[in-house]
């Protein structure tokens, strides 16, 4: 299925690491070939950003390092330079510039863009590292300032569990950001609807509550809704869904069809269940089994759920880099 003809997808605005495809920024003069990144490009629109560029330090150039003996520092030892508080100033002066935007994918094991995998030094003349999971500085800005906000970096993306959640809440946020430009209460009320299997899946009571926003028996602004609803949503996609919840959401589902099938049929779905118990990526194989029911048995309500189909299948756990 092509994307074209999927056009309910909304397209997430992401932050890359520029060095992951889009330029030859890294200290060598490199550049990381990212085919999974490349792969996203016609379902997601990319801002990229190098911050050791972006601060002015050239193509090529001396490595730098963190360096933590009590007090931690950004070191280019090679030019006896501390780039640290240019870096957080950077950081903060671009985080703070960035309006639309919905997810980050950064470079792993950098001093500035790594996720918890950044070698740390105690000093800098040290050949080995203190730790190797350290976060680069741009990063730890990052994850400060939008601590719900969907980060992940090119090796974990490449995991289709990890990717998966990652997906599923990126397109959430999308989805929810252009639904927000209309600021009608009816239009959060339909992506709620059509969220409502997704959000039972992670988290059954954070979605009741979700639920009440939009109810808005105090008769809020509408502004005050949206703003509710928001930080409940970020809130209720910060963790990947459950088993258990999800099986619950799974079997909720079910009952829209089951007195369609053979005693078989529903003992084959006990079976898939058993199987994603025992393996979480048949998830993916569990959402294509309902889809198809759905439109089997034509119940529209769960066709449109973004529980079955929350992003572009070609982003999906199916990926395969060739
Ligand atoms: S990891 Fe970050 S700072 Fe380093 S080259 Fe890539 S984008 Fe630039």
């Amino acid at each position: 299925m092509q994307y074209s003809e999927n056009p309910n997808f909304s397209r997430p605005i992401i932050v890359v690491s520029r060095c992951l495809g889009f330029a030859n920024c890294r200290y060598d003069g490199k550049i990381i070939p990212s085919p999974f990144i490349e792969h996203m490009k016609p379902f997601v629109e990319f801002i990229d950003v190098c911050p050791e560029c972006d601060i002015g330090l050239g193509v090529p150039r001396e490595p730098i390092f963190i360096i933590d003996n009590g007090d931690r520092k950004l070191i280019q030892q090679a030019t006896d330079l501390n780039i640290t508080e240019n870096m957080q100033k950077f950081s903060r002066s671009y985080l703070d510039k960035l309006e639309d935007f919905d997810a980050f994918i950064l470079k792993s094991k950098s001093p500035s863009c790594g996720l918890g995998t950044t070698k740390v030094f105690k000093n800098p003349d040290d050949d080995k590292p203190l730790h190797n999971k350290g976060n680069g500085l741009f990063a730890e800005a990052v994850l400060s300032n939008y601590s719900d906000i969907p980060v992940i970096d090119e090796k974990d993306i490449l995991d289709p569990l990890l990717r998966d959640h990652f997906l599923i809440r990126t397109f959430s946020l999308a989805s929810f950001r252009e639904v927000s430009l209309s600021g009608k209460i009816h239009s959060l009320i339909e992506y709620h609807t059509k969220n409502k299997l997704l959000f039972m899946a992670y988290n059954k009571q954070i979605m009741a509550a979700m639920g009440d926003i939009i109810a808005n028996r105090d008769i809020l602004p509408v502004e005050d809704v949206y703003e509710n609803y928001l930080s409940l949503l970020l809130h209720i996609l910060s963790s990947p869904a459950g088993t258990g919840s999800t099986v619950n959401a799974l079997m909720h589902a079910f009952g829209y069809f089951s007195r369609h099938l053979t005693a078989a049929e529903k003992f084959s779905f006990i079976r898939k269940l058993q199987q994603y118990r025992e393996d979480s990526s048949f998830i993916f194989e569990l959402r294509k089994w309902f889809l198809s029911c759905a439109h089997k048995f034509n119940v529209q309500y769960l066709s449109e759920q973004t529980f079955f189909y929350p992003y572009p299948e070609e982003l999906s756990g199916s990926f395969q880099i060739v």
